[in-house]
């Protein structure tokens, strides 16, 4: 007996430990600088937490445990390696996806189990199950329509009537089974109905849309981990749950904020699928720009800040424009870089970028910080960005970015455009900064013109 209490005492101190692993990595990756370390500590706390596991008093199957935990590792270990830096979105909804599935199991086992837990724990394995079903076959369709292996929408008439017929059924049948355990008819029924649900309500959001889809998901599968964490009694699954759910949640408000759109709008608008609206008429034309005189222009200038977008990932061209910073600061040029919250396509894409280029934390700067530089830049060099500059969402109510917080480049004295074309942004409309008089658009691809500039300037 005090054998087992001690066991228990093992695994608990165990627990809080890993729980506290995971808050002090959560709170280093709240910064570039530290955000690798943040993950290793993290991830050794998941290491506490797995290896505590095999402790457990009347655990058995060690070989089967071992077996998945060598193939559940392997897979990540190689898929995380070779995942290139514009698919990590998907990655993330299939990582989560595992998640909420691993939370519907638990939920199906104790369901299934027949032991009655009381209302409370009963409520909450159901409401586990549910919601973690719903995350798992929702992530998936996410990782799918992100892989280009679907269509981006699929939408059909009475779409919302059915879905919201799907999750009173779903919800109804989580009601009988608090009350009756162990039948696997009804409990096969619930599980089914609640991943078709997730199915269908992932179906018509667009699949540019999918980055904040994915992170409600992910705070999903944090609370349904929460919740089956309450009903095994599982400390670290509380903490790990609650925190993934919090942490999701602030993200997803985040993105919605940046994106100046309310998460029902993202959920049943579907918007980002195809041209949204028009922005009011736009004067004036774009002027062309040869590479040789953007050099002189930048090379001579005090101030330059680059403001990256979704091209510049499109375009690998991050380490070109890392060196094109550097020719610049070694001729005495104050260099900044400048980034929005949701420039690219996942929040943070561009940090990561720029980091994986090696560019020193110190002057990459937030949207609120830099703002009021641009006034006094002589020139802002926007490079595969485009929605994150658009004026219209200041000054042109009827844009559908309209009240999206901007990066002021329109306030530089010389404003630089690199992208090849005449193409739209993720929004689909036009950007009136392109028309401006002190802009000029240098056609091309990201990585091409930024090599064309470093050579203009070491011509200088
Ligand atoms: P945009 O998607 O608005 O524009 C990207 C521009 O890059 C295009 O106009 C395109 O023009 C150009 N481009 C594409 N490929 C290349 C290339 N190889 N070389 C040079 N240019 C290229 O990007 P932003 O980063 O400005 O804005 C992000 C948008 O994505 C915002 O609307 C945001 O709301 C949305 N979003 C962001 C999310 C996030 O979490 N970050 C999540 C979901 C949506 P051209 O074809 O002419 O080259």
């Amino acid at each position: 007996m005090s054998e087992f209490v001690s066991m228990r005492s093992v695994i608990e101190a165990s627990y809080f430990i890993a729980a506290i692993l995971f808050i002090f990595g959560l709170k280093r990756m709240s910064s570039p600088v530290t955000a690798r370390g943040g993950i290793i500590w993290a991830g050794a706390g998941m290491v506490v937490a797995t290896l505590v596991t095999f402790l457990y008093p009347g655990m058995g199957n060690y070989a089967l445990m071992m077996v998945a935990i060598f193939i559940g590792g392997v897979l990540a270990w190689v898929s995380g390696k070779k995942v290139a830096m514009t698919n990590m979105p998907q990655m993330i909804a299939l990582y989560n996806g595992m998640g909420g599935g691993a939370a519907a199991a638990i939920a199906a086992v104790e369901l299934l189990g027949g032991e009655e837990h009381g209302l409370v724990f009963g409520t909450l394995a159901v409401l586990g199950g549910m919601i973690g079903a719903v995350s798992f076959s929702g992530s998936l369709i996410a990782f799918a329509k992100l892989q280009g292996l679907m269509k981006s929408t699929v939408r059909f008439g009475g779409q919302q009537l059915l879905n919201l017929l799907l999750l009173t059924a779903t919800v109804g049948l989580a009601g009988i089974i608090v009350f009756q355990h162990g039948d696997i008819n009804l409990v096969s029924v619930f599980f089914l109905l609640a991943l078709i649900l997730g199915v269908t309500m992932t179906l018509p959001i667009g699949g540019a849309d999918m980055p904040v889809v994915i992170s409600l998901y992910n705070a999903l599968t944090g609370l349904a981990v929460a919740f089956e964490g309450f009903v095994l009694q599982n400390a670290a699954m509380i903490i790990a749950g609650t925190v993934v759910g919090a942490a999701g949640t602030l993200l997803t408000q985040l993105m919605a904020k940046a994106m100046n759109r309310s998460l029902a709008n993202v959920l049943f608008s579907g918007f980002g699928d195809e041209v949204v609206g028009e922005a009011s008429d736009i004067s004036g034309s774009m002027k062309p720009i040869e590479a040789a005189d953007v050099g002189v222009m930048m090379a001579f200038a005090d101030k330059v800040l680059i403001v990256p977008g979704y091209g510049m990932a499109v375009a690998q061209a991050q380490h070109k424009v890392w060196e094109l910073a550097q020719l610049l600061i070694s001729r005495g040029v104050d260099v900044k870089f400048a980034i929005h919250p949701v420039a690219g396509r996942m929040p943070g894409h561009m940090n990561v970028l720029l980091a994986e280029a090696g560019v020193p934390y110190d002057i990459i700067y937030d949207q609120d910080e830099i703002n009021a530089e641009f006034a006094s830049a002589d020139v802002a060099l926007v490079i595969g960005a485009n929605d994150v500059v658009n004026p219209a969402a200041r000054t042109d109510p009827a844009s559908p970015i309209y009240g999206m917080p901007i990066l002021n480049a329109d306030h530089a004295k010389n404003v630089i455009v690199i992208k090849r074309g005449q193409g739209v942004g993720f929004s689909g409309i036009e950007n009136a900064l392109f028309f401006l008089d002190q802009t000029r658009m240098l056609y091309g691809d990201g990585q091409e013109m930024a090599s064309q500039l470093i050579q203009e300037v070491k011509s200088i």
